[in-house]
């Protein structure tokens, strides 16, 4: 981990999820997001006390245990304030709630593991201007993210765009809501600023190839899914397809996140009324729907 300057006020630590830190003044900082766990929210308390500085406050751009695993460690140690937008300050309270979600109801205890099951922590809902910054909405990869941006042009944007790596080696990125992504790719496009910090990127000053390569791949996965619906197909059948397509291993883990992003593609086609479902002997199977076929 290394803290690296972006602006006047504003640095971020490189990590597996970058943190944003943000400086108050002389002594108290805002961070974005705290990483994978305790050990990533000790070494990032270990760096802000090297400069002096202090965690006043932590805002989380989502609730995934990889941007709120550092939490509780920091709240426990610092007594800071942690904000973020309402549903993701129920789940970062609650953090059950991320696999629960994913598998419907009580949990496999296998999916009960670090990266879904971060510690607990006590957040509250956060203004839509705080201390200087600007909070902006990015819905899609998760119910209800948001960015962040500083008064020296800087943009902490968490999991608004999957990099160029994962694009290429995982092809299915993990969202919840299809439609709410791609309107956030629009609004992506509209925002201005000096530099923008991904969670899981290099920092860049321009986001425009990467909007068109998170934009390209989701318009891939929606055309292979009428490809895979050439015949109506159950959810197990259409996962299994999109597997063998990507060539991607299937594991507990695997299944459910990839599965819900599958899952928020059929939603999204359904109430789109561009596919729909029936259900025959027991099983429900997904159809495109009349003269979407031929297209
Ligand atoms: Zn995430």
């Amino acid at each position: 981990m290394e803290l690296i300057k972006l602006g006047k006020k504003t640095y971020y630590i490189k990590n597996n999820t970058n943190i944003g830190v943000y400086k108050l003044n002389d002594e108290n900082v805002i961070l974005i997001d705290t990483g994978n766990d305790k050990d990533a929210g000790k070494k990032i308390l270990k760096i802000i006390s090297e400069q002096n500085w202090h965690v006043k406050m932590i805002i989380n751009t989502h609730s995934h245990a990889d941007h709120i695993g550092g939490n509780n460690v920091i709240q426990t140690r610092t007594n800071c304030d942690i904000y973020s937008n309402e549903i993701e300050t129920s789940l970062i309270n609650n953090t059950i709630l991320e696999s629960a979600g994913l598998y419907g109801a009580s949990p496999l205890s296998s999916l009960k593991n670090k990266f879904l099951y971060a510690k607990e922590s006590k957040a509250k809902v956060i203004d839509n201007n705080i201390n200087n910054l600007e909070i902006i909405d990015l819905k899609g990869h998760s119910y209800d993210m948001i960015g962040v941006k500083t008064d020296d042009d800087v943009i902490f944007l968490g999991d608004a765009l999957a990099s160029e790596n994962t694009i290429n080696k995982y092809h299915i990125f993990y969202l919840y809501d299809v439609k709410e992504y791609l309107n956030t790719l629009e609004k992506l496009k509209t925002l201005k600023a000096k530099k923008y910090v991904l969670s899981h990127n290099e920092v860049t000053n321009n986001l425009n190839d990467l909007i068109k390569a998170n934009d390209d791949k989701i318009n891939e996965i929606i055309s292979n899914i009428y490809k895979i619906l050439d015949t109506s197909k159950t959810f197990e059948e259409i996962l299994k397809e999109i597997f063998d397509m990507y060539n991607l291993t299937m594991n507990v883990s695997q299944y459910y996140l990839v599965g819900a992003s599958i899952k928020a593609y059929l939603s999204y086609l359904c109430n789109d009324d561009k596919i729909t479902y029936e259900f025959k002997e027991n099983k429900m199977y997904y159809k495109i729907k009349g003269d979407e076929k031929s297209a």
